[in-house]
């Protein structure tokens, strides 16, 4: 009924995520607030883990890509799951030791990474480094000589595949701060590079194509382009790449018209291109690593909001106002993305009306989101955004010293705070006078 399986409406006419009543959850809890439905998170996991199991013969990895939302209660939840995890800074990689994971499941990207970010990785063990870039490589091949070790790395690759969310290209030439281009020769200098340098092992490519994918075509002819360059390595250096990363990417649903793609069917497609590839060019079957970050959290969550004024202009729009906004969900304000929401409270209404509804921020582009069908509104209202476990709280801000919303992590009749509502002290606390 509802753009996750983790929602449902109870006796009371009430929105429920995992079971539990959100206008209590709203109540107990404060508003704003960041809700998480714990197995919803955990199914995702596991769905992506089996697909691998099944269709590649276990011989690869899903990555949860923890930038989507990095918190020290969804790393645990990912550790428990088996997956590895994909960081993108220090902080990322602060908050998974945090949590003791498994850092040779860790991969560690970033278009920009520091020299005391490298230095971390390297101290720790870091599984892989992606490395984007040859200030990079060469960085870190002196920082693993003068640590006494060798970086396992991938490079990341620009495979001239770009996926958007209807539609993907294929470009001569894409231009991305990520990565190598593989037709201006860049990528197979650095192979040539890499391969001479002491201190770094090159075992894999790593590509990313996009985000909110809904096809598998995409995905398909970036693994075909890969192991195409993989050969070629193996042709002109006689050296075997034996890992190929193909990134995230794959899309949710935030509206009733998305229509994502079972996760599973990606591994089998996948599995079937890089089987036939390999089968054909004489390539050792390389191991596999997806990195999902949306499609493990994005639906598993909601956020929570408590209806203000609802403003009328006759003959041209009625703003709902909450007490969250931009801060808490700039992904309106970003790319004007879409989402469904309904009153809590009345969840099992019929929506008559159609709103903008605005966040409290100094800023006329502070929307949750426009045209939005929902019920009969009125101040005190508990208002919920669906589909907000993505790229909400791990891309919030405390513009207008908003203090962030609290993260509850409901699983069955438990729910807990897994991340505290900021204060105003948290606001001021490095301001020095
Ligand atoms: C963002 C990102 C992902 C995850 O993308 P989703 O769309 O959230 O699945 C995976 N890998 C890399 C390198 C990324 O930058």
């Amino acid at each position: 009924m509802f753009v996750s399986d983790c929602l449902n409406i109870n006796e009371q006419g009430h929105l429920t995520i995992g079971g539990r009543d959100t206008v209590e959850l709203a109540q107990t809890f404060g508003t704003p607030l960041y809700v998480m439905d714990e197995q919803q998170i955990r199914s995702n996991c596991a769905r992506y883990k089996k697909s691998i199991d099944a269709f590649y013969g276990g011989n690869g990895l899903a990555c949860y890509a923890s930038k989507a939302c990095c918190t020290r209660a969804i790393c645990q939840i990912v550790k428990e799951e088996g997956l590895g995890l994909d960081v993108v800074s220090g902080g990322e990689l602060y908050t998974a030791l945090s949590v003791d994971f498994p850092m040779e499941k860790v991969y560690f990207h970033g278009n920009n990474k520091t020299v005391e970010e490298l230095l971390l990785a390297l101290e720790h063990h870091v599984g892989r480094i992606v490395v984007d870039n040859i200030t990079e490589l060469e960085l870190l091949n002196s920082l693993a000589k003068a640590q006494n070790c060798q970086a396992e790395i991938l490079f990341r690759i620009k495979p001239g595949v770009e996926a958007h969310t209807h539609q993907f290209i294929r470009t001569g030439q894409i231009d991305s701060k990520f990565g190598f281009a593989l037709e201006t020769g860049e990528a197979m200098e650095a192979v040539k590079k890499a391969i001479a340098l002491p201190n770094i092992t090159l075992v894999g490519l790593h590509c990313h194509i996009g985000s909110q994918i809904f096809d598998i075509d995409p995905f398909e002819h970036a693994a075909q382009i890969m192991l195409d360059f993989i050969r070629q390595i193996k042709e002109q250096h006689g050296y075997e790449i034996t890992e190929l990363n193909l990134g995230g990417g794959f899309g949710v649903k935030y509206v009733p018209e998305d229509k994502p793609v079972e996760y599973e069917r990606y591994m089998e497609k996948v599995s079937q291109v890089v089987h036939n590839i390999c089968q054909k060019s004489g390539l050792k079957l390389p191991f596999i690593v997806i990195e999902p970050g949306r499609s493990i959290v994005g639906t598993a969550g909601v956020t929570l909001y408590q209806v203000g004024g609802v403003k009328e202009i006759p003959g041209i729009r009625t703003y709902v106002s909450v007490d969250g906004g931009m801060g808490d969900n700039p992904r309106y304000a970003l790319y004007q993305s879409e989402y469904e929401a309904v009153i809590a409270n009345k969840a099992a209404q019929p929506k008559v009306r159609t709103v903008t509804i605005a966040g409290k921020c100094c800023e006329s582009g502070d929307l949750l989101g426009e045209n939005m069908p929902i019920q009969e509104v009125a101040p005190g209202d508990t208002l919920a955004v669906f589909s907000t476990g993505a790229y909400n709280y791990s891309m919030s801000s405390n513009y207008n010293r908003i203090p962030k919303p609290a993260m509850v992590l409901v699983n069955g009749t438990e729910a807990r705070v897994v991340v505290k509502r900021e204060t105003f002290e948290d606001i001021i606390r490095n301001d020095l006078l």
